[in-house]
């Protein structure tokens, strides 16, 4: 890469942070626990999220930021389950950008809000390097992707505090070793929270959801 590329990515992300500043800023403020979610196309994270407001939508007010790069079809989907969902379609654009959730948030109620979930584009490069201001990254990876992924895209594994390994309703069908995957997330980042699940048969969506809950209430007596 050159220098003068380099330089120009530097301001941007820099531009970017302050930005995200901001907006922890604002999320802090009402006490809102958020997290971004990363993953590749086609991992399961809009369908583990509408699983995840089924079971949340009882006792916390949740709120969904959905990035596409074309269509609104997450966001409709997710709307669905009764909660507030904005949209970013980033026309083209492979990773959300603090600009774009603090333009959301002003189409959010704060004050209405315990958690936040920011669906990032799916894509497992550049979303990483791009804090949107949230509490914590999730990094999802199904049992139909590589064992290896996070080996091949460390900085996604690297900055999650969550790994959330989906679909293991299908481990019987494909060969992926879910030992080795979890080894491989861990090899890059070993303080990862690691949690099996499937949107499918609902297994392990009690713990995630127990996660997130524990954060919240942190995040609460924090604020
Ligand atoms: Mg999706
Ligand atoms: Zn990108």
């Amino acid at each position: 890469m050159s220098a003068e590329r380099v330089d120009v990515e530097q301001k941007v992300l820099s531009a970017n942070d302050q930005i995200a500043s901001e907006v922890r800023g604002r999320l802090a403020g009402h006490g809102v626990f958020s997290v971004n979610i990363l993953s590749s196309p086609g991992s399961g994270k809009t369908t583990l999220l509408e699983r995840t407001v089924d079971l949340l939508k009882p006792s916390l007010r949740l709120a969904v930021v959905a990035g596409d790069v074309q269509t609104r079809n997450d966001a409709e989907r997710l709307e669905r389950h009764g909660i507030p969902v904005q949209a970013i379609e980033t026309g083209g654009g492979c990773h959300l950008n603090a600009r774009q959730v603090s333009e959301s948030l002003e189409s959010l109620d704060l004050g209405e809000m315990d958690l936040l979930f920011i669906e990032n584009v799916g894509n497992l490069v550049c979303p990483s390097s791009f804090d949107l201001g949230e509490s914590r990254k999730v990094v999802l990876l199904s049992v139909t992707e590589g064992e290896d992924k996070p080996l091949k895209y460390p900085a996604a594994f690297r900055r999650a505090g969550v790994l959330v390994v989906t679909k293991v309703d299908l481990v019987p069908h494909v060969e992926f070793s879910t030992q080795t995957a979890i080894e491989n997330a861990l090899s890059i980042n070993p303080d990862l929270v690691v949690l099996s699940t499937s949107s499918y048969t609902g297994e392990g969506l009690d713990s995630w959801a127990e996660w997130l809950t524990g954060q919240v209430t942190e995040c609460k007596q924090g604020s």
